[in-house]
């Protein structure tokens, strides 16, 4: 068939999220979701490499008999066991299942980088693993041996089978809700709660002076990750927007309930994995952690807060803001260069 000319451009406000025009090739233009490509750019800017991260004093301290106790190091373990395969959901989520169903070109963009990063962090935890020399096989086997991380993994994976089927598509009401309702339970309940009271942990390592490569490496992620609700959460209030009949009532009582679930396993895994607590954070401290980030996750998506208790871990939020500031990774060894100035 010849090429038929064409001086048509593509109409603007048929830019959508989901059902726009056909996304046969990404044309970026004209631009309509801003925030999607601020976000690839933030992401570009934020490129690290697991790899950059000394772990020399982490490996002195895991092989050294006294300097973590052995709550310290199970925890440590535990933590990496939930992160590998959170990661690699997320990245399958993306991947095989999101992207396809996206028809905005700008989103398109950033879900490539997101998936990219979701490798970089999968490739992180090989590298902390590898370095200590630890247990591989048990770590990345985790999610079938330890029932608090199988409970987590299997609320995302059960709920968002619907869109891994070759024959979902969107465009009539119920596959669109769907849709909205996988993105809710990717990003906001695992990305945005599922990952947050290991990150705590974490974060309680590296106030001890203890794994501190790990943990930066950790930080890192939670960068990363922080990006990556903040777009999820703008692809949710956009798509609220371009198709306002999604979002009935009967919706967001699921979607309440869906957060209430997701909360309750959030702390039961705190709980079962830390069960004397750890670096002064208790099973409570914990549960008021989870239900206050949960209230900060309900209100960003128009949902009405559900817990209303104060953060017990005020150094948390502290934590995320700074590491969305780009010159907090002050230990960074290398410097990306823009294409321009690289020598060849
Ligand atoms: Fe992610």
């Amino acid at each position: 068939m010849p090429i038929t000319k064409s001086d048509k451009q593509v109409d603007i406000n048929k830019r959508r999220i989901i059902n726009g025009v056909d996304a046969d090739v990404i044309q970026l233009y004209p631009m309509r979701h801003i925030f999607a490509w601020d976000a690839y750019n933030t992401g570009n800017a934020n490129h690290w490499l697991p790899t950059e991260i000394g772990m020399q004093k982490d490996i002195e301290q895991w092989r050294s008999p006294t300097a973590l106790t052995p709550e310290e190091r199970q925890a440590f373990e535990t933590v990496l066991g939930f992160f590998t395969t959170a990661d690699s959901i997320a990245a399958n989520n993306v991947v095989l299942a999101i992207y396809k169903h996206i028809t905005s070109p700008e989103c398109r963009m950033y879900l490539l980088r997101q998936g990219y990063e979701e490798a970089i962090h999968t490739h992180a935890y090989q590298y902390i693993v590898e370095s200590l020399g630890m247990d591989e096989g048990r770590i990345f086997n985790m999610y079938r041996t330890v029932s608090a991380i199988y409970n987590k993994d299997n609320l995302v994976l059960s709920l968002n089978e619907g869109i891994f089927d070759p024959y979902f598509k969107t465009g009539t009401f119920e596959s669109d809700q769907k849709f909205l309702e996988n993105l809710i339970v990717f990003s906001v309940i695992l990305e945005g709660i599922f990952f947050y009271s290991s990150f705590a942990v974490m974060f309680g390592f590296q106030r001890q002076n203890k794994l501190v490569g790990s943990a930066e490496q950790i930080q890192y992620i939670m960068r990363d990750e922080s990006q990556h609700l903040n777009f999820g959460i703008n692809m949710i209030n956009t798509i609220k927007q371009e198709q306002p009949e999604l979002w009935t009532k009967e919706f967001e009582t699921k979607m309440i309930n869906l957060m209430r679930r997701g909360v309750v396993l959030e702390y039961t895994y705190a709980k079962e994995v830390f069960p004397r607590g750890i670096f002064g954070m208790n099973a409570q401290g914990f549960k008021h952690y989870i239900e206050h980030i949960a209230d900060r996750r309900l209100e960003s998506i128009g949902l009405p807060t559900q817990y209303h208790v104060d953060n017990p871990f005020p150094w948390m939020s502290e934590a995320v803001d700074l590491s969305k500031e780009k010159n907090f990774f002050e230990t960074r060894v290398t410097e990306y260069k823009v294409g321009g100035t690289l020598e060849w």
